[in-house]
């Protein structure tokens, strides 16, 4: 298991270079290709960022907090070096005219970006099978998904290939990954980090958050990427500072609603002995209720493509990506190139969202969908009065087949039960590894606080620990 503050120690005493990190990393990334984790590597540059790195550690300069340690970066961040693809055939060819901030202020502390992971195109999905480059295969069992929409970010870590990655998290696109791989998994209190630079999939729940194999890495990487950004609008300004020990005798409420029937009894295990872990060091759990969480998934299933609807009208052809060829009308030129560039479920959200925006259905569809994500929003406030965190699982199951759930929108919406409610109410969220069933497929736990609560999540992880 790599860990980033192994790297930087290595490299900044010179028992290793950024080279050496880079090139095992390449070297990692083209042995793993089977798992389909990368769409792309930027081997060129990466090197020739490390050696300048190398350059300056020579030369006794500060080369940054992450000096020479490889990353890669889902693939709907803009980034030098490699195409921007969102995994579809719209941006197949797309390059950066610029990088986002996040990937920017990594670089500027030294990391290394070496290549872009795959996802489910335009990040919508939760398994990566919707990617137009074939799926990523799981990191603990080929035959089961990677989940996603940061399915690649997720193997990519789990495999050892880099030691952290970035993912975005709509509605649980970097926890769900990191629950199925076994990694740790930040989805950051809605604006903790800029999203400037990043394909655009729900603006209201849209975040950046990273995939890690400790804890302690993702504290690192969290407190390097939050902050304002002027390019940003919805960026807060920085609050993320890691918290050396955490409050003691914490309440956590363990959701019920969560816990049912309906969620894989090994998962409700993994869970249950994550709990007593907790109280094991001091905490206080408690089952608590939070009936509404039921229609998290019909809100978001409103809101989220009815945002997505609007977010892909810009892939018309004209300005940037995919254009169809030979079209005789302007009509007829956007709609191949859309029906070209755009896989199955990008346009079943397009034709959703654009259903319950229309005028007809707006008040029967959206506005009911965001009265209900008030009444959401209130539920969590009023549990956050009296507990400091919420305890359930990520993911209903552990990974399952790929195939299995690729026909059935309504099945792999289900799925998203557990995630979308902290994403539609913008806390922040984590998934920890909470070890793994008997057939040895990773389970996470989440934790869930009030917002600007990242860095007391965090700590509180670290104290019962991340494998
Ligand atoms: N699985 C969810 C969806 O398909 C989450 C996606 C995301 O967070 N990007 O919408």
């Amino acid at each position: 298991m790599s860990k980033i503050v192994e790297i930087v120690g290595a490299v900044g005493s010179g028992s290793s270079t950024a080279r050496q990190q880079v090139e095992a990393a390449i070297e990692r990334a083209k042995t793993t290709k089977d798992y389909n984790a990368l769409l792309s590597l930027s081997e060129n540059r990466a090197l020739e960022r490390a050696d300048a790195i190398d350059k300056k550690i020579k030369r006794g300069e500060d080369a940054g907090q992450l000096a020479g340690v490889p990353f890669v970066v889902k693939d709907n961040f803009l980034a030098y070096g490699a195409p921007t693809t969102a995994a579809s055939k719209m941006l197949q060819n797309f390059q950066a005219p610029l990088q986002a901030t996040a990937v920017e202020r990594l670089e500027d502390e030294g990391a290394i970006c070496i290549g872009k992971a795959n996802l489910d195109a335009f990040a919508h999905g939760g398994s990566t099978e919707n990617s137009a480059f074939g799926p990523t295969k799981n990191a603990a069992d080929t035959t089961k998904v990677a989940g996603g929409s940061s399915g690649g970010s997720a193997v990519a870590v789990a495999l050892d290939i880099v030691p952290f990655a970035l993912g975005t998290d709509t509605g649980g696109s970097i926890r769900q990954p990191a629950s199925f791989n076994g990694v740790v998994g930040v989805k950051p209190t809605y604006g903790a980090v800029s999203r400037y630079g990043v394909v655009a999939m729900a603006s209201s729940t849209d975040t950046i958050g990273c995939l890690t194999n400790t804890i302690e890495d993702a504290e690192l990487v969290m407190d390097i990427i939050s902050g304002r950004d002027i390019n940003d609008m919805t960026t807060l300004p920085d609050f993320f500072t890691p918290v050396v020990a955490p409050k003691p005798a914490q309440k956590i409420g363990l959701i019920k609603e969560s816990m049912g029937s309906a969620t894989d009894p090994e998962v409700r295990a993994r869970i249950l002995e994550y709990a007593e872990t907790l109280k094991a060091a001091g905490h206080i759990v408690e089952e608590v209720s939070m009936p509404i969480l039921e229609h998290a998934v019909a809100m978001y299933y409103v809101i989220v493509p009815a945002e997505v609807s609007s977010n892909l009208a810009r892939y018309d052809g004209v300005r940037y990506g995919h254009r169809a060829t030979n079209a005789a009308t302007l009509a007829e030129l956007y709609g191949r190139t859309r029906d070209e560039g755009f896989v199955t479920e990008n346009k079943r959200r397009i034709m959703i969202g654009s259903y319950v925006l229309s005028s007809g259905y707006f008040d029967a569809y959206y506005q009911q969908a965001q009265k209900a994500r008030t009444l959401l929003i209130d539920a969590y406030t009023i549990l956050f009065d009296s507990y400091d965190v919420l305890l359930t699982p990520v993911a209903p199951m552990p990974a399952f087949g790929i195939g299995e759930k690729a026909e059935d929108p309504v099945q792999m919406y289900l799925t998203d039960l557990m995630t979308v409610g902290p994403s539609l109410a913008g806390l922040p969220a984590m998934s920890i590894p909470a070890g793994h069933t008997d057939a040895g497929l990773p389970v996470g736990a989440q934790l869930v606080g009030p917002a600007r609560s990242d860095a007391a999540l965090l700590a509180l992880a670290k104290t019962i620990g991340d494998k």
